[in-house]
């Protein structure tokens, strides 16, 4: 019989680094997570193989459950309505053109659902996380790159390439550091991961983000200009978005978010010397087990039975 509280939804989070998941209970509680290195070195059917052996090791698991669906929240452009690849970056090399819905629902007896990362994400913190209450809001991603997700009267905005909120490429800089999109001065060469590692290294060529951080906790007058640098930056590129689509809530998340000591209130008093509007930001509450959750979540919202 199919008791809706043992219901289960399998939530999958595919990186350029990682592939994640968990099986995701109705209540957003999750079993174990298993995670497996990317391996992008395979190409396409390599990753098609890993994340196939990710999803049977996780149904192993499922007991009693009654897995109802697949959600599947992949880096790069995807077009949700088919569960394909829009396009994808080297991170995830052969991936453009990818039909994922079709590949996993060729071999398990599960609807899929799939979009972008950086949505599931976003799908995860409306559901349990940062943003519960809000019905527009907008998640920037501070990760090895930046990205976005748009949310708006509850419902993720895709854009006609699959490109809405795709936030880390607002040129913030004219004529600024070159970017892999192919233009200059794009946010994510100031506020990524990747970006402060860069600007670390120009300090000591040992240096990397983190070692950034602690010494401007310490006081280092070199690194504090870089984190100072960084968020009049990033400041710059949320009151942009604040201005172009006035959400009641900004939620940063990604991996720079948990240094945010480091830089939250410099970045708050930032943000009230270049505008007079008022932003409400917010850290992520999921850190990164939100796309596992909003993965499944998609799944079950796509679920008619639900
Ligand atoms: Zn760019």
């Amino acid at each position: 019989m199919d008791d809706k509280s043992s219901r289960a939804y399998l939530g999958i989070d595919l990186g350029g680094t990682a592939i994640k998941g968990s099986l995701v209970h109705i209540d957003g509680s999750l079993v174990a997570i298993h995670m497996v290195r990317t391996p992008i070195e395979l190409g396409r059917n390599g990753i098609i193989q890993a994340l196939v052996d990710l999803i049977s090791s996780l149904l192993e698991l499922a007991g009693e459950l009654n897995v109802a669906g697949i959600g599947i929240g992949s880096a790069g452009r995807i077009d949700s309505m088919s569960g394909s690849v829009l396009y994808a970056t080297e991170n995830l090399p052969g991936w453009t053109g990818t039909q994922i819905a079709k590949e996993i629902e060729q071999r398990f007896p599960y609807p899929v659902v799939v979009d972008n990362d950086v949505n599931a994400a976003a799908v995860g913190e409306s559901w349990i996380g940062a943003a519960t209450e809000q019905k527009s809001f907008v998640l920037m991603a501070l990760g090895t790159g930046v990205g976005g997700a748009v949310v708006v009267d509850g419902a993720l905005i895709h854009g006609h390439q699959g490109g809405e909120g795709d936030l880390g490429h607002l040129i913030i800089i004219p004529g600024g550091a070159a970017c892999n999109c192919g233009q200059k001065g794009c946010l994510e060469q100031y506020a990524s991961g990747t970006a402060l590692n860069r600007h670390a290294q120009e300090i000591a060529s040992d240096w990397d983000s983190r070692r950034l951080v602690e010494a401007s906790m310490l006081g280092d007058a070199q690194a504090r200009k870089v984190i100072d640098r960084f968020v009049a930056n990033l400041a710059v590129g949320l009151i942009n978005v604040q201005r172009m689509l006035d959400p009641d809530l900004i939620v940063l998340g990604g991996g720079l978010i948990e240094a945010r000591n480091s830089w939250w209130d410099a970045l708050l008093q930032a943000v009230t010397e270049h505008t007079n509007l008022k932003l409400r930001l917010q850290p992520a509450l999921l850190g990164n087990r939100a796309g596992i959750i909003g993965a499944a979540r998609l799944a079950m919202l796509a679920d008619k039975m639900q």
